[in-house]
């Protein structure tokens, strides 16, 4: 078994913690600051445009796609440490990459399923990052974790299908630049195979009767960053048949092949948010004094310290596990690892950013730290993508499996 990373993921290394300490960081309270003088709060502020010139014209573009005719070819593996060292900055790097989600699911999706027309009109310009665009399946009115449920109607009428239903929780939705969805719904609702029911289907964001009608919060986050988490209706909105994804009845099957590389690169990312609560706390005990000695010279503070490393060193060799699984045995082969991560990276991360909190005293949760934003990023990946108890429930089937 060999631990180190190869020459072209080390000179990516290089050049993104150069990225990161040169551009990033110090554009967090700049992006901050734009912000709060945009007329649009979900506009993109002006420096993240910057940013992504940067990174592109340092080659740090496209890392997440593995195909290399349309992303930077890397393997999982490769991938797994970079995606890391954006998470040290969620609200800023991955989109300075364009390796934001849920940009990321959907350009896999059209690069692997769309048309030749879907690719011309709506994959090049979101590989340039000239646009964002949404992933549209999570109802209100129904358990959506449980794709089957899933209630939106896709309905054929003569050269076009008509949609109707209501998403919610539609990340990126409320950024004026996300220009297309993909809408998860039913064409066939009554069939016998419950997992042929569903299609997916490009809707522009212009089309009559689309309607993005508010911005969910999270825990009190609006998440302007991420363009937030809109509900939106589909009221009778029509669009070409051309723009179904793949065959109709396919809907169940996409989704879950997008939603493998999705969830690896969510645990990439928060590892990376680890590694920055970590940082923060270390440098907030050594800093401060109470009672008659550092902080950093309490007991229990170290054991915190001490417990974080041993938990992001397990989460870390699991998570490159998965990805090198990826890369030798496919997505379904790596089945049961991926869902590992999954239940594993965000309870583990949400406790060690909890830890920071705590050492931060009043800070940790006020503004002037990244910590209370981090840890209500890393709780809401306990839901997102499945939640952790779907997850489990899979898993130890699989598991019990062999014994029966
Ligand atoms: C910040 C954020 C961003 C999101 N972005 C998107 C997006 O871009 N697009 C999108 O379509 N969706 C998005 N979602 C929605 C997310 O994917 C769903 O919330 C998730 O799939 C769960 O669906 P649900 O909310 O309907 O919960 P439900 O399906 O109602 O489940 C609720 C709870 O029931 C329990 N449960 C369910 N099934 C089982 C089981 N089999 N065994 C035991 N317990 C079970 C679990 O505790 C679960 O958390 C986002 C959510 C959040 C919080």
């Amino acid at each position: 078994m060999d631990f180190a990373f190869d020459a072209r993921t080390e000179e990516l290394r290089t050049e993104l913690l150069d990225f990161m300490d040169r551009h990033i960081r110090p554009a967090e309270a700049v992006a901050h600051e734009q912000r709060s003088r945009l007329a649009d709060p979900w506009d993109t502020p002006a420096i993240v445009d910057e940013l992504k010139a940067e990174a592109r014209k340092r080659g740090l573009w496209n890392l997440f796609l593995p195909d290399a005719e349309h992303g930077a070819g890397l393997t999982n593996l490769q991938y797994a440490p970079l995606a890391e060292i954006t998470g040290h900055s969620p609200q800023l790097a991955p989109t300075a990459l364009n390796c934001a989600a849920p940009d990321t699911g959907n350009m896999e999706v059209l690069a692997q399923f769309g048309s030749d027309e879907h690719k011309e009109r709506w994959l090049r310009p979101l590989l340039a990052g000239e646009i964002r665009s949404a992933f549209a399946m999570t109802e209100p009115e129904v358990a959506s974790s449980d794709a089957t449920n899933i209630r939106t109607r896709i309905e054929r009428a003569g050269d076009d299908y008509v949609i109707n239903g209501r998403k919610w929780y539609i990340s990126g939705a409320m950024n004026p630049d996300c220009r297309i969805f993909i809408v998860m719904g039913k064409t066939d609702p009554d069939g016998a195979d419950t997992r042929r029911q569903q299609s997916m289907i490009l809707v522009p964001r212009d089309t009559p009767g689309l309607t993005v009608e508010r911005a969910m919060s999270v825990y009190g986050y609006e998440d302007h960053s991420h363009g937030g988490h809109a509900e939106v209706t589909f009221t009778d909105v029509r669009v070409p048949a051309a723009n179904l994804i793949g065959e109709e009845g396919g809907g169940f099957a996409i989704a879950q092949a997008r939603l493998g590389p999705g969830r690896i690169h969510h645990c990439m990312r928060l590892i990376g948010m680890a590694e920055r609560a970590i940082e923060l706390m270390c440098r907030r005990a050594v800093s401060r004094t109470a009672f008659g000695k550092p902080i950093a010279q309490q007991g229990v503070v170290q054991n915190w310290i001490a417990d974080a490393r041993v938990t992001v060193e397990q989460l870390r060799l699991l998570v490159l596990k998965t990805a090198w699984l990826m890369d030798t045995v496919g997505n379904r082969g790596a089945h049961t690892e991926i869902q590992a991560i999954k239940i594993a990276t965000p309870r583990a991360v949400v406790g060690i950013i909890d830890s920071a909190v705590q050492l931060h005293g009043a800070g940790g949760v006020s503004q002037d730290y990244p910590l209370a934003e981090l840890w209500a990023a890393a709780r809401t990946l306990r839901l997102a993508d499945g939640p952790d108890e779907v997850h489990q429930r899979s898993l130890a089937r699989r598991e019990l499996k062999k014994y029966l």
